[in-house]
């Protein structure tokens, strides 16, 4: 059987946790396949996705693009290589979910609500699934599926058992849908943080050297050690606020396998007489001990404005303190920490010498572009109106039967794309609370029809449930 063995780069912002693998139509026709089709894809483990054409920008590149999650369920990182085949999977008889015991937080068991089953079921309907995968649900605003769970945007949940077992299976209507109430261990890593680089709009090339600086080094140390290159202890992110600072460095530590640690600039000088020096070492500490880590210090010029600006006594300390921590650093590479400031010139420079935070990445406001996909990021999930119009109705990429809801996907799209194009200035924040603001107001709009008695409202009525065009630009005029 033909394979072919291709880089993994990250998943297009809509497709994240679809399933989904893109790719270009030379490895389609080298491997007999058509969207829709399903693949194996073998990195260090193995897993499944389903086959959808890329983007003509994407071409011949040798590429395939897959999301975070059948990223972590075929054990590779971007960069890598996997090996891709198609496959045949029969129907699942069975599948047996089970919710990774670091998200339970200590509760031995989980309550599914009501509708769970069902909610889920619509979800991976059509869906290869292999063995151990690791199945995001996105979680639309409508139903928290379990009572512990309700905000999580993504709820990854493990294929803990399939019948017939040791093959990719296919879920179909037939498939019956177990939710295991005993959560299962071993995926700690795996849902960490759940901050992905598909939940950044834009700043591609802001990634790509965020990538290199931190993720690269925390991975590979040998390489560093090998060319003689010491790996940046400090890096400073700098743009307006609300531009995705703290969200790269996320997702950078959540890529990489590494712990998070956060620090409120204005929160550690606000302390009391060294409160704030001993604060810090404890968190440099922590973050060591957890190595590989990512120390995030927000409002970093709010703990080490520059000197002419210092007025306090505190300032001064806690400035000399964060001096000593980074200086005394000695796992290059392995803890690695990130300042976020609007001004970068706010910043005492005797942080910015060399060996201390020494480098800067500017984290600009969106173009049109990026605010599309940043549109396309936050209305993840969301169910929005299409238009009532009809249109050509595009090549249909799986089968007749989901033509309808590409076209309605299609229309979501390009309104989508108009409305970025009229939210010029708008920074990630704004868009975020733009698209919160047209839900809530459609929820309101729906909320005197709704029997609030009865302890959850069931899905017929709940898919009627529809964030309109009308309520964008109502939040809009806002
Ligand atoms: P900053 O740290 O630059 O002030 P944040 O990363 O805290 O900004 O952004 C706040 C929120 O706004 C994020 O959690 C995210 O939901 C949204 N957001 C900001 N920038 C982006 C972006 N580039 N793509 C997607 N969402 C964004």
């Amino acid at each position: 059987m033909e394979e072919i063995q291709l880089k993994v780069e990250k998943a297009y912002p809509i497709d994240l946790g679809r399933g989904i693998i893109r790719l270009d139509p030379t490895t389609l026709l080298k491997l007999q396949l058509s969207p829709g089709d399903i693949v194996e894809i073998r990195g260090k483990k193995k897993t499944t996705a389903k086959v959808w054409r890329a983007d003509r920008q994407d071409w011949d590149q040798g590429l395939v693009r897959i999301d975070n999650f059948i990223r972590q369920n075929a054990g590779v990182s971007i960069g890598e290589k996997v090996t891709i085949r198609k496959v045949e999977a029969p129907e699942a008889k069975k599948l047996v979910l089970a919710l990774p015991e670091s998200m339970t937080q200590g509760g031995p068991e989980l309550q599914f609500g009501e509708h769970a089953n069902e909610i889920i079921k619509r979800h991976i309907l059509k869906r290869p699934v292999f063995r151990g995968d690791i199945i995001p649900i996105i979680n639309s605003m409508s139903q928290p599926m379990t009572e512990s769970l309700t905000t999580s945007q993504v709820i990854p949940l493990v294929a803990v058992e399939t019948e017939p077992s040791n093959t990719i299976v296919l879920i179909t209507e037939a498939t019956l849908i177990e939710l295991r109430k005993k959560p299962v261990q071993g995926y700690e890593k795996a849902t960490r943080g759940v901050t992905t680089y598909e939940d950044i709009g834009g700043l591609g090339e802001e990634i790509m050297r965020v990538r290199e600086m931190i993720e690269l080094p925390m991975k590979h140390p040998e390489l560093f050690a090998h060319l003689n290159i010491e790996p940046p202890k400090g890096v400073i992110l700098y743009g307006p606020p609300g531009t995705g600072k703290t969200l790269i460095a996320k997702a950078v530590a959540n890529e990489s396998g590494a712990s998070f640690h956060y620090i409120a600039g204005p929160e550690i000088v606000g302390k009391f007489y060294g409160e704030s020096e001993e604060r810090l070492r404890k968190i440099f500490e922590e973050a060591t001990q957890d190595a590989p880590s990512v120390i995030f210090i927000d409002e970093i010029d709010s703990i080490a404005p520059k000197r002419e600006n210092v007025t306090g006594e505190v300032e001064r300390r806690v400035v000399a303190q964060l001096l000593t921590l980074l200086d005394g650093m000695v796992e290059r590479g392995q803890v690695v920490v990130i300042g976020a400031t609007n001004r970068v010139d706010a910043i005492d420079p005797a942080l910015r010498r060399p060996g201390r935070f020494d480098r800067e990445i500017h984290i600009g406001v969106p173009d049109t572009k990026d605010r599309y996909e940043i549109l396309q990021i936050h209305t993840r999930g969301m169910p929005i109106e299409g238009h009532a119009e009809t249109e050509e109705a595009g090549e249909a990429e799986i089968g007749a039967g989901e033509a309808p809801e590409r076209e309605r996907k299609e229309k979501v799209d390009k309104y989508l794309m108009y409305l970025a194009e009229r939210t010029q200035g708008f920074v990630g924040a704004d868009l975020l609370a733009l698209v919160q603001e047209a839900a809530m107001r459609c929820l309101r709009e729906n909320l005197p029809d709704l029997d609030l008695e009865k302890d959850a409202i069931p899905p017929e009525r709940l898919e009627k449930i529809i964030v309109t065009r009308k309520n964008f630009e109502d939040a809009l005029m806002e």
